[in-house]
């Protein structure tokens, strides 16, 4: 993932800056970024979307305090990242006084005579998966209980969806537009239509089946494809699989938020599998065959005669996906060998006469390398 960047920087505010100079600068940027006047510049519209994102933390004194002590890190999965376009738009009301965006600059976002689609709202879920499910992807299936549209009435809570009239007071527009003078000269404010609430059609009979309403709770599996490498705390967004908003318009997102569910005996570390295997002091001094746990199921490996404490075997491949799809990780198998904790006369009377052996004497040659040569080698 990129980094970010610093939101007082992508706002060219100080640290310390006053609530309405922020409103300000932000107010500068998003004119100059705006996607309908840089229709040429393809990053106009992520610089956008950066100042808004900044924005709407920078604005919310918690939001900021929390920025200011934590940074990016404390602003939660994706840090306000899964902005859509609707949303920031919803957002210049505050700035632009009423009417938006689009009566500033006097045009329209392809949206009919001003009339907002509104937006249901999102659905929010938790997902456990357990480390192989992390460690492949896997498609699951989720049972949700949503609103959707009322069939009856396609969402719009007239009867038959066809029981509406143009709005009187707004012509159909869904909006009020008044002309104000300002600093910047004239310019015309709209803002949405007291009587239909910027629907510009007002329900003459309502709907029998959702009582106007024109949505219903319905209940729905929903399968999704997590994609291998995903981790703790991020979050996927389906679009449009949230809840259908009152009376038409266009439904909101399901979120679906990771959980990692941890492994008996593996442990992840990044893309790598991590595996502490204890062998017997016989093992590693005559070597053997033996058996590991991966995600794939027991595979066998063989110890080394004069196998040292503290080794580390690498499993290639065993590891899982990356999420950007940069191959797969490994495991790594730590080697401990294990000193027996109480002995058995017979057992001590063995050991004893090995005690003076030569072969038995640490003697540490330059290929045997410790404990931070190990860790430099394997975690670079
Ligand atoms: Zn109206
Ligand atoms: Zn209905």
């Amino acid at each position: 993932m990129a980094t970010k960047r610093d939101y007082y920087e992508v706002l060219s505010v100080a640290k310390n800056a006053a609530g309405d100079e922020i409103k300000k600068a932000y107010r500068k940027v998003a004119i100059k970024y705006h996607p309908d006047k840089n229709p040429d510049d393809p990053t106009a519209e992520d610089k956008f979307k950066e100042a808004a994102e900044a924005y709407e933390v920078l604005s919310d004194e918690q939001k900021r305090a929390r920025y200011d002590r934590h940074g990016h890190a404390g602003m939660g999965g994706g840090g306000g990242g899964a902005q859509n376009m609707e949303d920031i738009f919803s957002q210049f009301g505050d700035i632009f006084g009423g009417g938006g965006f689009e009566s500033f600059f006097g045009g329209g976002r392809g949206q009919q005579g001003g009339r907002r689609v509104r937006k249901g709202s999102n659905l929010r879920i938790k997902l456990k998966l357990d480390l192989e499910e992390v460690a492949n992807g896997v498609e699951k299936k989720i049972k949700v209980k949503r609103y959707v549209a009322c069939e009856p009435c396609s969402g719009t809570g007239a009867k038959n969806g066809t029981d509406l009239k143009t709005c009187q007071t707004c012509q159909g527009q869904g909006q009020v537009k008044r002309v104000v003078n300002t600093m910047l000269g004239q310019m015309v404010s709209a803002s949405t239509c007291p009587t239909c609430e910027g629907e510009g059609k007002v329900v003459t009979s309502t709907c029998d089946v959702c009582k106007g309403d024109g949505r219903q709770l319905h209940e729905e599996v929903i399968p999704i494809n997590i994609p291998a490498g995903v981790a703790e705390g991020m979050q996927l967004s389906m679009t449009g699989k949230g809840n259908f908003p009152e009376r038409g318009g266009v439904p909101g997102d399901l979120l679906i938020q990771i959980e990692e569910e941890p492994h008996e005996l593996l442990r992840r570390e990044g893309n790598n599998i991590m595996f502490e295997q204890y062998i017997s002091f016989v093992d590693a001094a005559l070597g053997s065959n033996i058996e590991v746990p991966t995600i794939e199921g027991k595979v066998k490996i063989k110890v080394e005669p004069g196998t040292q404490p503290g080794k580390i075997l690498r499993l290639r491949g065993k590891g899982i996906k990356d999420i950007n799809g940069y191959g797969r990780g490994d495991q790594l198998i730590h080697l401990n060998v294990w000193t027996p904790k109480s002995v058995s006369g017979e057992e001590r009377e063995l050991l004893e006469k090995l005690r003076d052996s030569r072969n038995f004497m640490p003697s540490p040659g330059k290929n045997d390398k410790g404990f931070f040569e190990k860790v430099k080698e394997y975690f670079q």
